[in-house]
């Protein structure tokens, strides 16, 4: 008989568990501050829950906190995890530390159907949906679990593909009931579909990272995900939300080498976004196996941001990490996966 999992389940179903098992229903609020506050793994820690209790849940249950299957180091303490989840699937989750930041980049999905040009995980095609188990597991499994200060839905997949799951993690990191994280700790990043990102903007109160890439329809080339969602559509739908007070909105841009790095793409850039209270992200490309792109000079990409920041759209560069341990979204699971 297959056991069934704590981690991943909301207050509202942990209370049901309880009953279904013939526990009072306070146990399931005892269980969610043991599993998501006290970080407790095995149920005889439980001590608040009767022993006979205890017993029943470690027959029928599992708390679920599954350890990664390996592991690896970049030289800028970058740190890569994958995951080996129940069906043989493999995901990756990426711990990034910067300064007094510690942030996760967590999947989704196992694969992705957007097919990004530029992206690993796109070549590999949709497989399914991560649970909730399986995306929050990513978060209480990894060895700095309990120093993270931020969590990026940027990792495999498309999150607003998979909202159901990824909304019912958000209310667990953030509901006092589980981990008490504040919204602006968490960001979302998508290729922009309209339905998702608004039902993501109107159930959360979390950050929004929107993937751009170039400023007109040569955006279709690289993303197909346009031709179905045009990014045109996207910023006017933006524009009838406030971020210009807790939550943020932020741009990602790639630097192609020769394909969206002059000074006239900056110019259109700012043009799309002019008005929005926004950031723009411009990404160094980390080069992928079979694919000719490659990323712009640091001249360059230094020319761009300060053309954007002339033109009034804040702009910064991030920082490349992890390249020694192809931290590039998909490429550990191609290289490990089954
Ligand atoms: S970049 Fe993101 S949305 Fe595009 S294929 Fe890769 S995982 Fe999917």
């Amino acid at each position: 008989m297959q056991k069934r999992t704590l981690v991943g389940k909301n207050l509202s179903e942990l209370k049901q568990l309880s009953q279904e098992l013939g526990m009072p229903a306070f146990a399931g609020k005892q269980m969610c501050e043991w599993v998501y506050q006290k970080r407790v793994t095995d149920f005889s820690d439980m001590t608040n829950i009767s022993k006979q209790n205890r017993e029943k849940l470690s027959k029928e249950c599992e708390v679920g906190v599954v350890a990664p299957m390996h592991q690896v180091v970049s030289s800028d303490g970058t740190e890569k995890y994958l995951f080996r989840l129940h069906d043989g699937h493999t995901i990756e989750t990426v711990y990034i530390p910067d300064r007094e930041r510690a942030t996760l980049c967590v999947s989704s999905q196992v694969g992705c159907k957007m097919n990004c040009l530029f992206c690993m995980t796109g070549k590999q095609g949709f497989q399914r949906n991560l649970t909730p188990a399986e995306i929050m597991n990513q978060i209480l499994a990894v060895p700095h679990s309990e120093q993270l200060t931020n969590i990026v839905f940027m990792g495999m997949g498309e999150p607003t593909d998979n909202l159901d799951s990824v909304l019912t993690v958000i209310d667990i990191l953030t509901a006092s009931w589980g981990m008490a994280w504040s919204p602006k700790r968490i960001t979302l990043s998508t290729v922009g579909i309209r339905k998702g990102v608004k039902r993501f903007l109107d159930e959360s109160k979390c950050h929004l990272a929107v993937s751009l890439h170039a400023p007109d329809g040569r955006r279709a080339r690289y993303m197909p995900a346009e031709k179905a969602f045009p990014i045109s559509d996207m910023i006017a739908m933006l524009r009838e939300y406030d971020f210009s007070h807790q939550r943020r909105l932020s741009f990602e841009y790639i630097m192609l080498r020769g394909v969206n790095d002059s000074l006239e793409d900056a110019a259109k850039l700012s043009e799309l976004l002019k008005g929005l209270d926004c950031r723009v992200n411009l990404i160094r490309y980390h080069a992928i196996p079979g694919i000719s792109l490659q990323s712009s000079s640091d001249a360059v990409i230094e020319a761009f941001r300060d053309e954007l920041n002339k033109r009034g759209v804040v702009a910064t560069i991030r920082a490349s990490r992890g390249e020694d341990v192809s931290a590039a979204c998909g490429m550990l699971a191609s290289q490990k996966g089954e």
